[in-house]
């Protein structure tokens, strides 16, 4: 038998749970589980996620035996409602919704008030009451249901009403012709029109009736359910966001509620805590008299939670109660849709909420606190992308007030705070343009849909005039942690003419503002942005990490002040200080490398390097003090000569004049330096096999500057890097000249610096010889920028031309990541693993890291801790996110265990 497709839930009964989110879909299973619950749930049944697989396996048909399923749910359903669909006295309404295991919100389509024909709707009408409310569900059903189902242009729709407003509301209430019509002031006669006119439109446009038996209406919703799964809008946002692996979304039928049933009625969407502070406060949106898509649409401005308690006390307290037990039962931070239909509440969906990252850290604290979850739990829940974010802008709080009052051009709601300045845009697609290229737009809309996500995406920051917390351009840029005000009503945008009014000023496509969103506020122009200060519980949440986390994280660091900032950022010690950055700081250090590289003879070059010589000790004593007894991996000389010369003319003479020697001498020796194919040339540790003199003076200013540190109390331990090894002999050689001028320095200063020499393992042929390399070596770092460029044969400088199409899911798609950003584990990681083997079986216990760009990236990070690196290396600000990788590691081993 075909495994079970439709899952039934209602009175108080469930055949789902809450962690079947594959099978039922995020929101059938949240519904099954807090309908188990005991949580005022509508009833209701949700078709799987595999039958949306079935259905295009089959090409769009529904599989065999599944419309008798869902007839037997729908018995059941009527059953608990007691009600019948389509009956013309008292007629069961339902909604048919999508949702997929990952939330992709507004991506995908909902029908409300399934079930309403010109029969029924008459039914609805007497049973309630309230024929005006009848009537207003009918319409929205139609153009619902002709729009999704049908592909009707909404606009047609909506043109209909603006008609129906137009000709007989607005005269029929004396209002100004310029005043707006509310759809809340459209009578029941006027709606009954309407209805009348959109089931013309639906016929004019589908040459068909607006389908009048339940049934048809059901399946046509189903399919379009089904069909939105591969809509365009949806397929890029699966992109946009890599979600990848879904079998397709589940369909929800279930038993409408009215939120629009008078004043003492509504809907809202809530969260348990506060979104972007974290704080246990209750937060949401709650809009009187009216259906669920109009606070997600953002059509209307909603009001605060406050405000609910304030008109329905006892519906408010409910809803605290339900909070609780929400929260206790999942463990988390919820993200609640609730209706309330006269005077009592009703649950529509729940989920794990988005959240800002300083909130991300917050919530995961407090919860520890409250005894909810275990500080393990915490960490994980932690994604690298909330450390990244954290560090995200804000205006720069020294920026005078009056300054920002003068240049205040609106304020709106703050949906997602961090700041963002940009030229406006007033299209997604122009969004995306300007983006392309490489400009810096803030996206300006009445209200953002889901077609818009591609230029949202691109846009710095989102400005919206109308929609609240929870509408879609809040949601949206939330998940991306991007800047966003909404509900900004004093602007008065035009898209056609691409300008938008606020405050008596003018603004054209092109000009500057920037936005607050931790305030809400616009302004007119570019202001200054700053880094803000990290939450208080990031602090221990990070501590707790490093307390899980087996492998050590240092910073790459070439400077007294990056030093600095890693030890700022957790910092274990200096994984690479790069020493050539050292000799163009300043014009003196770059003629002395230059009058050194155009030398003719050894004692001239000794002669250079001596003036070098002072500059490199002081900043490595700069370098030892900042890290303050912390291990450093000094790596010598890498780039190929060339990089340091002037090629231009007028430098070369420059240099000449300074030099006393003549222009053509110059030039010649830039030409020599020539190479064909540099990357491979002359550069790394040979450099120091054909100049050893480069190497003594660099050992010697590391020495030195050591003992100069220690002298003043301070530890030191210096780690001597040798570059692109590929022997064992070469690195004989340079290890023995390094010692030959560091031991003598060491012994007259009596003082004991241990110090270690090693090699970076960036060649493939050091990585095969790694056990030969070991006799010498005392420390390995994988160079992993170098090893994957030529392990791969790809030079990283040019492969950007092509190498987008490798890893293109629409193209040949043939890697799945940037072997230059997340590590290729099969190929430079199949070489790692051997060369640490390999390494360790002639020197036990070598200490082994990493010092690639991949040394921050979350995923490598997870390979290195399991091939058993010592420790990663990465620049200073991708220190917390690798302190972070390297305790999830162990934590996501133990729990495979
Ligand atoms: P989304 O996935 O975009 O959130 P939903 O399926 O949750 O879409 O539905 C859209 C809106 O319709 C929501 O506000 C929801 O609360 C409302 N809604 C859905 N089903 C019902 C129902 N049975 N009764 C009342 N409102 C409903
Ligand atoms: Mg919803
Ligand atoms: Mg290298």
């Amino acid at each position: 038998m075909a495994s079970k497709r439709v899952y039934f839930f209602g009175a108080r009964k469930a055949e789902g749970r809450g962690d079947q989110k594959e099978l039922l879909g995020g929101k059938g299973a949240g519904l099954a589980e807090m309908t188990r619950l005991g949580l005022p749930v509508p009833g209701g049944f949700t078709i799987t996620t595999e039958v949306c697989d079935q259905f295009y396996r089959l090409g769009k048909k529904w599989p065999r035996g599944l419309d008798g399923e869902i007839q037997r749910a729908l018995k059941r359903l009527e059953h608990v409602a007691g009600k019948k669909l389509g009956d013309p006295v008292d007629p069961l309404l339902v909604s048919v919704r999508s949702g997929a295991a990952r939330s992709m919100p507004g991506m995908m389509e909902t029908i409300l008030n399934l079930g309403l024909n010109d029969r029924s709707v008459e039914g609805l009408a007497q049973g309630t009451a309230n024929p005006r409310f009848a009537y207003d569900a009918y319409r929205r059903f139609i153009t619902m249901y002709g729009a999704t189902a049908r592909g009707i242009a909404r606009e047609k729709f909506d043109h209909e009403f603006q008609k129906i407003k137009d000709e007989r509301t607005r005269k029929r209430l004396g209002l100004d012709a310029d005043a707006k019509v509310a759809d809340t002031l459209v009578d029941e006669a006027e709606l009954r029109d309407l209805v009348y006119r959109l089931k013309k439109v639906y016929l004019q446009e589908t040459r068909q009736q607006f389908p009048q038996d339940p049934w048809d209406q059901m399946v046509g919703s189903i399919n379009a359910v089904f069909g939105s799964w591969m809509a365009d809008k949806a397929v890029t946002y699966r992109r946009v966001e890599k979600i990848s692996g879904l079998k397709g979304t589940a369909v929800n039928i279930v038993q409408m509620v009215f939120g629009n049933m008078g004043e003492d009625s509504g809907t809202g969407v809530c969260f348990t805590r506060d979104p972007n502070s974290g704080e246990n406060t209750f937060y949401g949106d709650f809009l009187s008299n009216a259906q669920g898509e109009d606070v997600v649409a953002g059509i209307r401005t909603p009001v605060k939670l406050s405000e609910l308690e304030r008109r329905m006390a006892p519906v408010y307290y409910q809803l605290l109660k339900d909070r609780k037990i929400l929260e206790k039962h999942y463990r988390d931070m919820q993200d609640i849709e609730f209706t309330v239909e006269r005077g009592r509440l009703y649950i529509l969906q729940c989920r794990s909420g988005k959240r800002s990252p300083q909130a991300a850290f917050k919530i995961a604290h407090d919860f520890v606190a409250e005894r909810l979850i275990s500080r393990e739990e915490a960490v994980t829940r932690i994604s690298p992308e909330d450390i990244e974010r954290l560090f995200y802008p804000v205006i720069d709080p020294s920026v005078p007030k009056p300054d920002l009052e003068k240049r205040k051009l609106a304020q709106g709601i703050d949906a997602v705070p961090g700041a963002a300045s940009g030229e406006i845009v007033f299209t997604a697609a122009d969004a995306e343009a300007a983006a392309a290229a490489g400009r810096r737009v803030i996206l300006v809309r009445r209200e953002t849909s889901p077609e818009d996500v591609g230029g949202m995406h691109a846009a710095q920051g989102i400005l919206t005039a109308t929609g609240g917390k929870t509408s879609h351009a809040a949601v949206v840029a939330r998940g991306w942690a991007k800047c966003c005000i909404v509900g900004c009503e004093e602007l008065d945008i035009d898209p056609a003419a691409k300008e938008l009014k606020s405050r008596g000023k003018t603004l054209r496509e092109g000009d500057v503002v920037t936005l607050d969103g931790g305030t809400g506020t616009v302004y007119e122009g570019a202001l200054p942005l700053v880094k803000p200060a990290l939450p208080a519980a990031f602090h221990d949440v990070m501590k707790w990490a490093d307390s899980f986390r087996r492998m050590r994280v240092r910073a790459n660091a070439d400077t007294p002040y990056d030093a600095k900032k890693a030890i700022e950022m957790g910092a274990e010690g200096i994984g690479l200080c790069r020493t050539e950055h050292m000799f163009f700081d300043t014009e003196e250090r770059r003629f002395a490398i230059q009058e050194m590289i155009l030398a003719d003879a050894p004692a001239q070059r000794r002669a250079a390097l001596d003036k070098l010589l002072p500059f490199q000790r002081d900043d490595f004593a700069g370098i030892f003090e900042a890290m303050d007894g912390r291990p450093v991996t000094i790596r010598l000389i890498d780039p190929p000569l060339h990089e340091f010369v002037p090629h231009d003319r007028p430098k070369q003479e420059e240099l000449a004049s300074r030099l006393g020697i003549d222009p053509e001498t110059v030039a010649r020796r830039v030409a020599q330096l020539h190479e064909a194919n540099p990357m491979l040339g002359h550069r790394g540790c040979r450099l120091c096999i054909t100049y050893p003199e480069i190497l003594d003076m660099q050992i010697r200013a590391i020495i030195e500057a050591a003992i100069r540190v220690k002298r003043k109390g301070t530890d030191v331990k210096p780690e001597i890097m040798h570059p692109l090894v590929m022997d064992r002999k070469e690195l004989e050689f340079l290890e023995k000249r390094t010692r030959a001028v560091a031991d003598p320095l060491l012994k007259a200063s009596r003082l004991r610096i241990p110090y270690t020499v090693g090699t970076m393992i960036e060649v493939p042929r050091a990585a095969f010889l790694a056990d030969q390399i070991a006799e010498v070596a005392e420390f390995f770092s994988f160079g992993t920028n170098d090893l994957t460029q030529m392990t791969m044969g790809l030079s990283r400088d040019d492969a950007g031309r092509f190498l987008p199409d490798y890893v293109n899911p629409g193209g040949a798609a043939i890697f799945a990541l940037d072997p230059f950003q997340s590590l290729d584990f099969e190929g430079v990681g199949g070489l790692m693993t051997m060369a640490i083997e390999k390494g360790r079986k002639t020197r036990r216990g070598m200490k082994i890291g990493i010092c690639g760009e991949h040394g921050g990236d979350p995923r490598s990070v997870k390979f290195c801790h399991e091939a058993g690196l010592d420790y990663v290396s990465c620049s200073p600000y991708r220190v917390p996110i690798a302190r972070l990788a390297a305790a999830q590691a162990v934590l996501s081993a133990r729990k495979r265990r």
